[in-house]
């Protein structure tokens, strides 16, 4: 600190979280509703950029000013760090019990600086709100999702500012004859307010990195899956398909695509209602998965049309996996919904087509024929 003037230093550090915290706010108005807490980090980063500007103040300011209300808003900026990051979790926060807590605190510490006139007493009050905050904090951070870089780094920040936190606690003892009034030679309560100066910086960065990660997650799910079913919609089933074929040709191995549609589905939805018809295909997605292996691909193309890529596999295997997805489907395993069948119809790369496209006509063929052939059934 000793480069620095330690009241700029603050000051700069104070408005950049300031500045965050604009951020977070605009985050909040543009981001989907689900994402939820940036509303209460932005008010948590300012809160706790004005207590640190607040503290910087002492002796200049009144004590009720830079010390109570200082100390009132670092409490309630911590807090809504930790309601925010509940929020972002999904879950809701109780507010009564947790402000009853911080009164209690601010009691405490009105006394300890009128009263009882203990200056470490506070620090060491204050510190050890802050590690309770921070493991809080951590444990939120480390839970959140997506479990990547964002959810990693705030859980670091946490550690780290308990840590100091921790460190604030430990060097009182040997800081006996640090005073009140004598701000600016007290040089470690410099150095602890710059540190959570920058920490809140650092936590705020942490915070937008993990919404947008969320943000991603959410938008790639979007543009890749249909909602109803959480399968591959056509465009990434193409994406990954094409990927395969181009693997398929260069390994020559061979490749087996599966076309599949619901027999007499209108008169399910006739009979039943759109609703169950919903809910059919549904369990239809679901159930024919389960009979698919991992690098296996299941995209909705359209209504009660399902195409499956099998990589790596030849019309005889190929075969089985229909085969065993039509048995499936024959039982009836929800006794909400009515018994219901599939026709199926197959075909392997490797005779005929020249390219995906092709093998799919290749397969709807095949789908045809078994719908002329009395439906329930596989057609190669
Ligand atoms: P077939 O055995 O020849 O396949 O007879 P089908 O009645 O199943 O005939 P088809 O496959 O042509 O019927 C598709 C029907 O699926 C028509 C449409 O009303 C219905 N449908 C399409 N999308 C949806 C959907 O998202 N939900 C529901 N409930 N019905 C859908
Ligand atoms: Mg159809
Ligand atoms: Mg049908």
């Amino acid at each position: 600190m000793g480069l620095i003037d330690p009241k700029t230093f603050l000051f700069v550090a104070n408005l950049l979280g300031i500045l965050f915290a604009f951020v977070l706010a605009v985050q909040a108005r543009s981001f989907p509703d689900d994402i939820d807490g940036l509303r209460d980090w932005a008010r948590a980063v300012t809160l706790i950029s004005v207590a640190s500007g607040l503290a910087a103040m002492r002796g200049l300011w009144p004590d009720l000013v830079s010390i109570v209300l200082s100390s009132a808003c670092l409490l309630l900026g911590q807090l809504l760090l930790i309601f925010g990051l509940l929020r972002y979790n999904g879950r809701h926060p109780a507010w009564r019990p947790a402000l009853d807590g911080i009164g209690a605190v601010l009691l405490l510490i009105l006394w300890l600086t009128y009263g009882a006139q203990h200056y470490q007493g506070r620090i060491f009050l204050m510190a050890l709100a802050q590690i309770a905050f921070c493991a809080a904090g951590a444990y939120l951070a480390w839970r959140a999702a997506p479990a990547g870089f964002g959810s990693r780094f705030l859980t670091g920040v946490f550690v780290v500012s308990a840590a100091v936190a921790l460190w604030r606690i430990g060097t009182l003892p040997s800081s006996a004859s640090e005073t009140d009034d004598l701000f600016d030679h007290n040089l470690i309560q410099q150095i602890y307010l710059g540190m959570f100066s920058l920490g809140v910086i650092a936590l705020a960065i942490g915070f937008i990195l993990i919404t947008n990660e969320r943000l991603r997650v959410e938008l790639e799910f979007m543009a890749t899956r249909d909602p109803m079913t959480g399968s591959l919609n056509r465009r990434a089933f193409f994406a990954r398909a094409d990927i395969e074929w181009a693997r398929a040709c260069r390994t020559h191995r061979p490749l087996t695509v599966i076309t599949s549609d619901i027999d007499f589905f209108k008169k399910v939805n006739d009979t039943y209602g759109h609703h169950i018809g919903d809910l059919v295909i549904k369990d239809f997605a679901q159930r024919a998965t389960a009979q698919l292996r991992l690098p296996d691909i299941l995209a909705r193309f359209g209504g009660e049309e399902f195409v499956i890529l099998l990589p790596e596999t030849g019309l005889a295997e190929g075969k089985k996996v229909a085969e065993r997805i039509r048995r499936e489907i024959e039982q009836r395993r929800d006794p909400k919904l009515p018994p219901y069948t599939v026709s199926l119809g197959l075909a392997a790369s490797g005779n005929t087509s020249t390219d995906l496209s092709a093998l799919l006509a290749e397969a709807d063929a095949a789908l045809y024929r078994a719908k002329q052939n009395g439906r329930n059934r596989v057609e190669t």
